[in-house]
């Protein structure tokens, strides 16, 4: 599966029209990752993660595909009803809540969530009585870049006994779910989780709780991320597989964050000053760590960076325009001579991007504008008509 990326020419017409920073949402290739889960992964239904780029335009058109959203707060289940889309379609699945989201729930109209602890039990019986509750285990994973079982989820062995508690509470113990933790290069953390998953079901049953849902959680990676390919169509069927033997009478849901947007964005940024350092050329440039670049500290990420320039390449440096010395986005890049003015493409900018980045110093946020709407679709789209119709004849 091919990232979305603008050429050179499409890049640096867009920057004549946008002020860089900027960044370039394309809603085919998400819609392409969405129509790629539901075809390799079809067992299961899809609550898009949000947290991971809430771009309006975005959400409605995941909302149109059919999809439902995981929401982490008030604000994400704000910014869903201002698009239109029903709290019957979100799960709060921020295993522990707030005041504010749990009135939020209860005004929009969210009635599923998750929860690891006995504390959230009476917090959501307070506000939404009857709430349908999935209790989160922690599950074990190596194999995936972030690592998010150290924080969250209970203990298999107590998780019976939560929706136990749960149910005595008035609240409707509905099933259970899971995250392997984020960019999982590693099909196993999920097959070995739903063997585990299957036998807390059964328990259930035996003690008289009969669940009905499993939420298997995000983690589903980018491909081809950092030089490590993986192949997501032999993953996600894999899984289905797994699904089909073990929870053949389950409503079994996912939470895809990164991979939905992660392959579908680049990022638009230009050259603002230049040094020689010893020898070494650094490059600073209109966009940095403390905004589309955020994902470096807090996402443990590298975006592909291209360059255009011609010549010799030289092991070079990339900051951000702040006054701040942790300002650096790159070392020891093979890049040719740039220079003031220069536009630079990073691919892979989707996800966990935008979202976290900050207005440090009085830096303007990036927009991000739509591929879709641009001149530059149009002229790629009747492009490829015109080679489909030379290649016809
Ligand atoms: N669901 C929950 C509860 C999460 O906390 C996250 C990420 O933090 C996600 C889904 C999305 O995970 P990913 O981006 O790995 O798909």
């Amino acid at each position: 599966m091919k990232s979305f990326r603008l050429t050179e020419k499409e890049m640096n017409k867009m920057a004549e029209r946008i002020p860089t920073p900027f960044l370039v949402a394309s809603l085919d290739k998400v819609e392409e990752n969405y129509q790629f889960m539901r075809k390799h992964l079809p067992s299961a239904g899809v609550y898009y993660a949000m947290k991971a780029n809430p771009t309006p335009a975005i959400l409605k058109l995941l909302a149109s595909l059919g999809s439902h959203f995981d929401v982490a707060s008030a604000g994400e289940m704000e910014a869903l009803a201002e698009l239109g889309i029903d709290g019957s379609r979100m799960i709060y699945a921020n295993p522990v809540k707030d005041v504010r989201g749990l009135q939020a729930a209860a005004v929009y109209g969210v009635r599923r969530f998750t929860f690891d602890d006995v504390t959230e039990i009476g917090k959501m019986a307070k506000y939404v009585p009857g709430a349908d509750v999935l209790v989160r285990i922690q599950v074990r994973n190596n194999k995936a870049l972030v690592d998010l079982n150290t924080k969250f989820g209970a203990p298999m062995e107590e998780a019976l006994d939560l929706l136990e508690q749960a149910e005595k509470a008035g609240l409707h113990a509905m099933g259970i779910c899971f995250h392997v933790g984020s960019q999982s290069l590693s099909t196993a953390a999920y097959e070995e989780a739903l063997l585990l998953v299957r036998n807390l079901f059964d328990e259930a049953e035996a003690r008289g709780m009969h669940l009905t849902d499993l939420d298997i959680g995000g983690g589903f990676p980018v491909p081809d991320a950092d030089g490590l390919t993986v192949d997501l169509a032999a993953m996600m069927e894999a899984i289905n597989r797994q699904i089909d033997r073990l929870f053949p009478d389950t409503a079994v849901w996912t939470e895809p964050g990164r991979y939905m947007c992660g392959t579908a964005v680049n990022l638009v940024t230009s050259v603002i000053g230049t040094k020689d350092r010893g020898g070494t050329p650094w490059y600073i440039l209109d966009e940095g760590i403390y905004g589309c670049f955020s994902g470096i500290m807090y996402d443990h990420w590298t975006y592909p960076l291209h360059c255009f320039g011609k010549g010799e390449k030289k092991p070079s440096v990339f900051a951000g325009p702040s006054c701040d010395g942790i300002d650096v986005l790159y070392r020891d890049f093979m890049a040719p001579q740039l220079h003031v003015g220069d536009n630079l493409l990073v691919t892979e900018m989707g996800s966990y991007t935008s979202v976290s980045a900050t207005r440090f110093n009085g830096f303007y946020l990036a927009p991000t504008v739509i591929f879709e709407e641009q001149p530059e679709y149009a002229a790629r789209q009747s492009a490829s008509r015109d080679d489909d119709a030379e290649a016809a004849v």
